[in-house]
């Protein structure tokens, strides 16, 4: 099955918004089964995206467009496939109804202009949008289908789950491509290549090898007629990458680093505390991304300058002596976040986030300590890419030797 995105907003073209819709799409359609041959955004012109959904409709089996759905005057998705098709628009009385009642659930009057919300065509049947008022349309006409959703990610990723793929899946016929994505840290992107260069030649499954933000992962690809014969292909690559990579693997797909630390903090019982001068707090947000991480995690301290950092617990001879920026007092904002939180494990994270320098040290200076009472770690490096990308690496440097540090006490 040949398939197609078009996104449908100005607000794209102009750069106001990402598409995300075409990526999280795009990313579900090769578990399908289904090519994607091109994608394409349209602004909201009736004439142009008319033309795009006419183009579409003549070159592949399977369009798939968000955006444009909206009750609003510049909302065209719908008369750009109804011009498309050369089919009239009507007010459906049943979509009509859910929609008054969908605003009547809410004590809210019912606009008239979100009528046009409930027109169809004869070729089209409407998909359900219980997160919002704009139903999605399903059209089908000589063997090929366009389906149109909202444009809001959420009520797009709803209505693809719930509505959307599953009849895809029914329908597609062709190879399905299964990926599993295996993500280390603590290794180089050339060192992990080199580990498994006996692997690389490996045809289908194929593997390949890419430098993250968290670490360096690899992807394993398998092609066949069913997901499942696809996973039972990867499974004895994935095994044979595990021995080799042993504890530098540490997750898969969707895992993050803090939930992968998180979960080893839970699993042992230890607590956590922390406290942050450049990265202001997001070491602590990271964290928190995690549900249930009051499980671990007792609180951070966000201790900017020299003197809240004293008055925290580090000692100002300290400071005095190696200067704020320095291992050393990495090390005493470790010990003392441990201290002050009553937790079992402390991290502190001081260096400079850039771009100028402080106390004569470069942009990109991190020294980074773990502290669990009874061997202290510590890691200092310079690496500058910016101020955002240069607290966001010191986040994931302090996750990383905290797992390692958990992972030495067994
Ligand atoms: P609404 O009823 O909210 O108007 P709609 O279907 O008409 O929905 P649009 O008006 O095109 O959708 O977009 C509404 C909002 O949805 C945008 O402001 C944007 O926040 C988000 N959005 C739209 N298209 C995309 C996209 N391709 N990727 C990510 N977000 C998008
Ligand atoms: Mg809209």
């Amino acid at each position: 099955m040949k398939a197609e995105i078009i996104s449908v907003g100005t607000e794209i073209l102009l750069g106001d918004i990402l598409d995300t819709n075409t990526q999280y799409i795009a990313s579900r359609l090769p578990g399908l089964g289904i090519d994607l041959y091109y994608t394409s955004t349209v602004g909201d012109n009736l004439g142009r995206l008319t033309e795009a959904v006419r183009r579409a409709f003549e070159r592949s089996d399977l369009t798939i467009m968000t955006g444009g759905l909206g009750p609003t005057e510049d909302d065209l998705t719908r008369e750009a496939i109804a011009a498309a098709l050369d089919e009239e628009l009507y007010v459906d009385q049943a979509v009509a109804d859910r929609l008054r009642a969908f605003f009547t659930a809410r004590g809210l009057p019912f606009p008239e202009r979100n009528v046009k919300q409930a027109t169809l065509i004869a070729s089209a049947r409407a998909l359900p949008n219980p997160r919002g008022t704009a139903p999605g349309w399903w059209v089908e006409r000589e063997g090929r289908v366009i389906v149109a959703m909202p444009g809001p990610p959420a009520e797009m990723e709803r209505m693809w789950n719930e509505e959307v793929a599953p009849e895809l899946a029914k329908r597609s016929t062709g190879a399905v491509i299964v990926s599993r994505t295996l993500k280390t840290i603590g290794l180089g992107e050339g060192h992990v290549d080199e580990m498994v260069s006996p692997l690389l030649k490996s045809a289908n499954p194929t593997i390949g090898v890419y430098a993250k933000m968290d670490g360096v992962h690899l992807r394993l690809t398998a092609k066949a007629a069913t997901a499942a014969e696809a996973r039972r292909l990867i499974e004895p690559l994935e095994a044979e990458v595990r021995r080799i990579l042993g504890e530098a693997i540490w997750g898969a797909d969707d895992d993050t680093l803090e939930g992968a630390v998180g979960r080893m903090l839970k699993e042992r019982g230890l607590t956590l505390a922390t406290m942050e001068s450049c990265t202001g707090g997001l070491l602590a947000d990271t964290i928190t991304n995690v549900a249930g991480a009051s499980d671990y995690f007792k609180g951070g301290y966000v201790a900017y300058l020299p003197e809240t950092k004293a008055s925290l617990g580090v000692g100002a001879e300290l400071i005095e002596a190696h200067g704020v920026v320095s291992a050393e007092v990495a090390a005493g904002m470790a010990r003392a976040a441990r201290e002050r939180a009553d937790a079992d494990i402390g991290i502190g994270v001081t260096g400079v986030a850039g771009p100028d320098p402080l106390e004569g040290k470069p942009p990109g200076t991190m020294h980074i300590a773990v502290d669990d009472g009874v061997s202290p770690q510590t890691i200092s490096y310079t690496y500058y890419q910016g101020r955002l990308a240069t607290k966001r690496r010191a986040v994931t440097t302090a996750l990383a030797l905290l797992r390692r540090l958990l992972l030495a006490r067994g």
